[in-house]
């Protein structure tokens, strides 16, 4: 078991940190946890600044090669990292720029100062260093949050749903988006948000990342069944899911 107060620490690369936002928030409605842990670095938080710590929570992707270095250098100083949010897990909406060639990309967003920035391809954490834990989520969500440093704390790692959004949809009692001729990516998606999404009568956008071995040719073939077009699959499928479709992670959907 972890000692009683383990050191803890946030790190953000590219995202746009409402992940950190969701823990500043949790840690307000959960004061408590502040006597279980100790945050030593937290840039959102406060200015100091820790070179050891017993877990890194570690949000945004990987968009830079000078992010590498800094990774790795969590990597060495932490007992465990935790990938936080879905631009550290999956790469999240940054990914979306994977389908593009990256300095024209730049070249739209920066005009004549494009060759100022450096930017490469969008990766998930996992794929520089390795991570021990990932909370999904855009953002995360505070519960799973919450239970997740609870968990930690007594030497355990956070247990993270496998079905898919459609299961918690179905206990929801929710009538189906899909039956309905809406898109929704809930029987590929990874539950853990009680549903939010089409709770409110919204399709599920992926944002929690895909189940193990999601069955996406079934998918299509039921968004086209409900008159949802393939292009309406794969527009829904850029926004959260570009990395994880074009990583080794699912290889049996291509799209048309
Ligand atoms: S996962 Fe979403 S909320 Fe979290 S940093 Fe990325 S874009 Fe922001
Ligand atoms: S609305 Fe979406 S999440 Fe709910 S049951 Fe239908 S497909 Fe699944
Ligand atoms: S329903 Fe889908 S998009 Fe909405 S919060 Fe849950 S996983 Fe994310």
């Amino acid at each position: 078991m972890m000692k009683s107060a383990p050191t803890v620490a946030f790190f953000d690369f590219a995202g746009c940190e409402g992940c950190q936002l969701t823990v500043l928030d949790a840690l307000q409605t959960h004061p408590d946890l502040l006597s279980a842990i100790e945050i030593v670095e937290f840039r959102e938080a406060m200015s100091e600044k820790a070179d050891s710590y017993d877990v890194a929570f570690v949000e945004g992707s990987c968009t830079r090669e000078s992010d590498e270095t800094r990774l790795r250098r969590i990597r060495d100083q932490a007992t465990i990292v935790v990938a936080l949010g879905a631009c550290a897990h999956t790469g999240g909406v940054n990914a979306m720029r994977n389908d593009h060639e990256i300095d024209n990309l730049k070249r739209v967003v920066y005009a004549d100062a494009f060759d100022h920035f450096e930017a490469h391809q969008t990766r998930p954490i996992s794929e520089v260093i390795r991570i021990d834990a990932f909370l999904p989520g855009c953002p995360i969500d505070r519960e799973e949050f919450i239970r997740a440093v609870k968990a930690l704390c007594l030497g355990r790692m956070p247990v993270i749903p496998e079905v898919p959004v459609c299961m918690e949809c179905k206990l929801s009692e929710n009538a189906c988006l899909l039956q309905q001729g809406k898109p929704c990516l809930g029987p590929i998606t990874r539950a853990g948000c009680g549903a939010l999404c089409p709770s409110l009568g919204v399709g599920c956008e992926g944002c929690r990342g895909m189940i193990p071995n999601p069955n996406l040719e079934a998918l299509e073939t039921i968004f086209s069944q409900k008159r949802c077009s393939p292009r309406e699959l794969r527009s829904m499928l850029s926004l959260f899911l570009t990395h994880p479709l074009q990583s080794e992670e699912v290889t049996a959907y291509e799209s048309s």
